[in-house]
Parts: structure tokens; C-alpha cells; sequence
């Protein structure tokens, strides 16, 4: 890695305090504007970067573009669909189509939007490949734990409370209705795991539309590329190191793929010398505890944000296993710091001196 780029990872990165991956795409040349050869003749290339507080993150896109304005456009066209999905599917919104089916749990079922449906479906879907480690029905147990904003270490007795409504199987999607059915009251659907890769993916296929040639579009640590940058290279991605604050651990690049990072290390407290994160085990309710970080690299942004939740608790094992199993990309740091990477991605993972 050049200095030039090793300086400004070490400068971004407080700045990208919930980031578990480092876009590294600002460290190339400037290309705006730069000349390209496209089609026989001579097209410009703008990039341009904006960054914004959303779905309680900061997200960052960056745009490649023939023009200032399609960039432009498009940037913001892909900030827009990420608020739109906020306001649809947000559980700290009230009226969001999901807080809506949350609150109707054990009631009656609720017509959902296309895409809730569909972002639902994929939920349940990563449910079963990962044999319960995601499971979207864990929102009773996220809510006692509440980590970062208030932590505490819940009694027993709440949790086994709460054990009883994190089934997924307990949550009934009618695809001929429509609907979506929380089986028990006090069953509580939460996203926090799929959300925000389901966004960039969004985002990533509107900016597209708008005609954007390519992208970058970061949601913490779920980040979904597209197209190349201005001077025709492919996305470098810096995967942090999960406990040397400042260090990259592995570096890698990206084309039309996402790449999503799960770790213990941004949201979490220590107590009596013991850490206590926001990825939890549906069996115990308590965080997961086999893995420090999980990175999937996948064509698609919602299975690597769900599966680096699932494989996260997995653990190193059996999280490898399916994820050679599925084909995909997994740089996986276990419990003890040591790393695996699954066959596919072998190739391409840079790990760090
Ligand atoms: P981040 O939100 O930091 O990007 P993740 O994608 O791994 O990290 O999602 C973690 C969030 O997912 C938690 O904050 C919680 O809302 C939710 N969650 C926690 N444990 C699970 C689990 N076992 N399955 C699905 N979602 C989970
Ligand atoms: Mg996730």
C-alpha cells in the first residue's frame, strides 16, 4: 500500500466511527475530469463524493459519471432512495411499515410494500442457510441489551422472558396476500442486520438508472460497488482490523459486488473485562461469541450484510463451511484472532504485513 494511502485511512478512519470497511477510493488520482476512451470518441469522467447521516450511520456515495450534473444527479437520487427505504422500514419510526407489522404482532396480519416483502423474504431466506445464527425475530432481545445507546447486562429472567419470541419461524409471510404475520404479541421483527446492505443495493441500482457508469455506495459497513472509477480501475477496499483500531487488516478490490463486515468492535461495552457486542446468539441471547469480525463479498449487498450477521454467529467453523458452500467470498477473524478465507476469495484478500 502506498504512504499516500496509508496516511489517509489512518485519517479517515474516526471519522468512519461506525465503519467497518474502509472505501479506499479517495485515494486515487484525481480523476475529475479525466479523458477515457469510450465508444471511439473521448468522454469526460467526473467523481464526485458526498456524505450524509442516515439509517443512524453515516453513508457515503461517490459517483462516476460523463458529466458533473449526472453525478451530481445521481448522488442524489441515491441518497434519496436510502431515506425513502429509512421511512419505509426503520423500526425507530413509528409509522414505517414494518413498526406497523411489529405492532400488530400476535393481532392480524399486515399488507406490506413489494419490497418489505421481499427484504423479509431474504431475511428468512439467510434464516435457514445460516440454521438460525440471523434470525430477525431477535428484536425483544436487541431491545434488552440496547447496545450502544444504554448498556446493561439483562438478568436471566428477562432473557429467558424474551427467549420466547425470537422464533423466525413464528413470523408468516403470505406471498398471495401480501401480508406479513407476527405469530406471538411481543414478537418483534428487527433489521438491523439486513437494512442497511438492502439500501445500498437500492441506492447502487437507482444510481445506475440516473446513469451513473459507477459507484460506491457505503452504509457503514455494508458497501455495494458498481461500474469502475474514473481512471477504468476497480474499487480498493480496506477491511479494518478488528482490534488495532487504525490498522487495515486485509485490502481487496471490488467491480458489481458488495461487501459487507460484521464485527465487535464499534458497538459494544466492556464489563469486568469482558465485551459485550450487538451481534447476538438467538440460542443464549447473549453476544455471539466465536468470531471478531466476519467480511462476505457477494453479487449482492443484502445476502453480505445478512451473512456477515449469520456467519458472525456461526463461528469461524461453520461459517467457512457455508460460505464454500454458497460460493462466496469470507474473510473470517475468529475469536482468538485467527483468520480463514474461504477458497473463492483467496485470490483476491490482500492481508496486511
Ligand atoms: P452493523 O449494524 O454494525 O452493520 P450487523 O449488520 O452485523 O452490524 O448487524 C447487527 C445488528 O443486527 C444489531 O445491532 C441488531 O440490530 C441485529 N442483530 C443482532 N443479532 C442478530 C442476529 N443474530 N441476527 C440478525 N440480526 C441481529
Ligand atoms: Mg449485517
Amino acid at each position: 500500500m502506498q504512504r499516500r494511502e496509508a496516511l489517509f485511512l489512518l485519517a479517515c478512519i474516526p471519522f468512519f466511527t461506525a465503519c467497518a470497511i474502509i472505501p479506499i477510493s479517495k485515494t486515487s488520482p484525481p480523476p475529475s475530469p479525466s479523458p477515457s476512451a469510450g465508444g471511439g470518441k473521448v468522454v469526460n469522467s467526473v467523481t464526485v463524493t458526498r456524505a450524509q447521516f442516515l439509517m443512524g450511520t453515516l453513508v457515503e456515495i461517490t459517483a462516476v459519471a460523463s458529466s458533473d450534473a449526472v453525478a451530481q444527479a445521481s448522488l442524489t437520487a441515491g441518497f434519496q432512495e436510502i431515506r425513502r427505504l429509512e421511512n419505509l422500514l426503520s423500526t425507530w419510526i413509528e409509522t414505517s411499515e414494518l413498526s406497523r407489522v411489529n405492532q400488530a404482532a400476535g393481532l392480524k396480519p399486515v399488507a406490506v410494500s413489494a419490497e418489505t416483502f421481499d427484504l423479509l423474504r431474504r431475511a428468512l431466506e439467510v434464516a435457514e442457510y445460516t440454521e438460525g445464527g440471523f434470525n430477525i425475530a431477535i428484536g425483544p432481545a436487541v431491545r434488552l441489551w440496547n447496545i450502544p445507546e444504554a448498556p446493561r447486562i439483562p438478568a436471566a429472567s428477562e432473557l429467558e422472558m424474551a427467549a420466547q419470541y425470537v422464533d423466525y419461524r413464528r413470523i408468516h409471510l403470505d406471498p398471495t396476500r401480501r401480508t406479513v404475520f407476527l405469530e406471538k404479541p411481543g414478537m418483534r421483527i428487527d433489521i438491523g442486520g439486513i437494512g442497511k446492505g438492502f439500501a445500498a443495493e437500492k441506492a447502487a441500482a437507482v444510481m445506475r438508472e440516473i446513469g451513473a457508469t459507477g459507484g460506491l455506495v457505503g452504509v457503514a459497513g455494508d458497501l455495494r460497488t458498481f461500474g469502475r472509477r474514473a481512471d477504468g480501475t476497480a474499487w480498493p477496499i480496506g477491511i479494518q482490523h478488528p482490534r488495532e483500531a487504525g490498522k487495515i487488516l486485509a485490502t481487496l478490490d471490488a467491480t458489481d459486488e458488495a461487501v459487507s463486515t460484521s464485527g465487535d468492535y464499534e458497538r459494544y461495552f466492556m464489563q469486568d473485562g469482558v465485551r459485550y457486542h450487538h451481534i447476538l446468539d438467538p440460542k443464549t441471547l447473549q453476544p455471539a461469541r466465536l468470531c471478531q469480525s466476519v467480511t462476505i463479498i457477494a453479487p449482492d449487498a443484502t445476502t453480505t450484510d445478512a451473512l456477515a450477521t449469520g456467519v458472525f454467529v456461526m463461528g469461524p467453523v461453520r461459517g467457512l463451511a457455508l460460505a464454500e458452500r454458497l460460493g462466496l467470498g469470507a474473510v473470517i477473524v475468529d475469536a482468538g484472532g485467527g483468520i480463514s478465507i474461504s477458497s473463492h476469495a483467496r485470490n483476491r484478500v490482500k492481508l496486511s504485513p
